[in-house]
């Protein structure tokens, strides 16, 4: 089997602001035409669900667990890292990747963990603002 990740071609700084900039935009008036299909309803499939029903898509998100919150995001701990960069900490966005990478044994698809590095700050407002539950001690 060939396993075809789609990542975009590119410089890796580039790739994904450069694929999401060639994406054709919906009229918002026409996104409620589209039924989308959304598989897995963990922190990745639940949260584009909810985001993409907010635009006015039709979604509908399977899973195959006999509950959507037996997912494997339930089970994680709640640590995350963000390229936040607060005063003095010499912080990046390049340094997170970096580390990321390394973290994975150099075996991860590089523009893909560029691009979680690029929006962890988003990634920890937007799970914030869904309620996600966050170790904080
Ligand atoms: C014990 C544990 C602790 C962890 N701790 C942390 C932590 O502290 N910090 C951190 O950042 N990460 C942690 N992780 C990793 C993190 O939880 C996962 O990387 C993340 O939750 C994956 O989210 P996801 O939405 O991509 O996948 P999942 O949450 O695994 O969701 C996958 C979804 O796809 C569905 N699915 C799969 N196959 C099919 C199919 N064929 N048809 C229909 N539905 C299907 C499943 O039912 C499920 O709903 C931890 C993981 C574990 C297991």
């Amino acid at each position: 089997m060939e396993l075809r990740s789609r990542t975009p071609s590119g410089p890796i700084q580039d790739a994904w602001d450069k694929a999401r900039f060639e994406m054709k935009l919906v009229n918002p008036a026409n996104k409620r035409k589209h039924r989308l299909i959304v598989v897995g309803s963990g922190l990745a499939g639940a949260s584009a669900a909810a985001t993409l029903g907010e635009l006015g898509y039709q979604v509908s998100c399977f899973c195959f667990q006999d509950s959507p919150r037996r997912a494997h995001s339930i089970a994680a701990q709640g640590g995350i890292n963000a390229a936040k960069n607060y005063q003095n900490d010499g912080d990046s966005v390049w340094r997170l990747f970096y580390d990321t990478v390394k973290g994975g044994d150099f075996r991860s698809r590089e523009a893909n963990v560029y691009r979680l590095a690029q929006i962890s700050v988003h990634i920890i407002d937007q799970c914030v603002a869904q309620g996600v539950p966050f170790a904080r001690e």
